[in-house]
């Protein structure tokens, strides 16, 4: 399965004012917790290779922050490696869609298609 996981967890009381709810970046049916990406390991600046990941799981409803060495393979075609972390299960970031961007990505399509006509390359107006 390609399309992102849809989980979402409420994280705990001092990551929730920042995070919310959070959906979970691995792709669906993986194996394991579900995980979200919380920042840049704490000394890590500059040319960062470790970030901060919080997993949960369904049934306890807890998050674990751990930090991580980032995922390394990197995408030829897209020029960018992936932004999950080593070893995780599913699929690479660059391989993930989310159905809620593509499906926002038609609506924005379909609305600037209405407005503007059909020069879609054209880049927007400024607001
Ligand atoms: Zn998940
Ligand atoms: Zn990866």
């Amino acid at each position: 399965m390609r399309d992102r996981c849809t989980e979402e967890t409420e994280v705990g009381p001092a990551l929730q004012e920042e995070w919310g709810r959070c959906r979970c970046e691995l792709s669906r049916l993986h194996d394991g917790d579900h995980a979200i990406y919380l920042g840049i390991a704490e000394g890590e600046e500059g040319f960062p290779e470790e970030s901060d990941w919080g997993f949960w799981d369904d049934r306890l409803g807890v998050l674990t922050v751990r930090s991580l060495t980032d995922c390394k393979t990197f995408d030829a075609r897209e020029k960018h490696s992936c932004t999950l972390y080593q070893g995780h299960p599913g699929h690479h970031s660059f391989e993930i869609f989310d159905p809620v961007e593509v499906a926002l990505q038609a609506m924005a399509d379909q609305m600037r298609m209405h407005v503007f006509g059909p020069q879609v390359n054209e880049p927007l107006p400024p607001l």
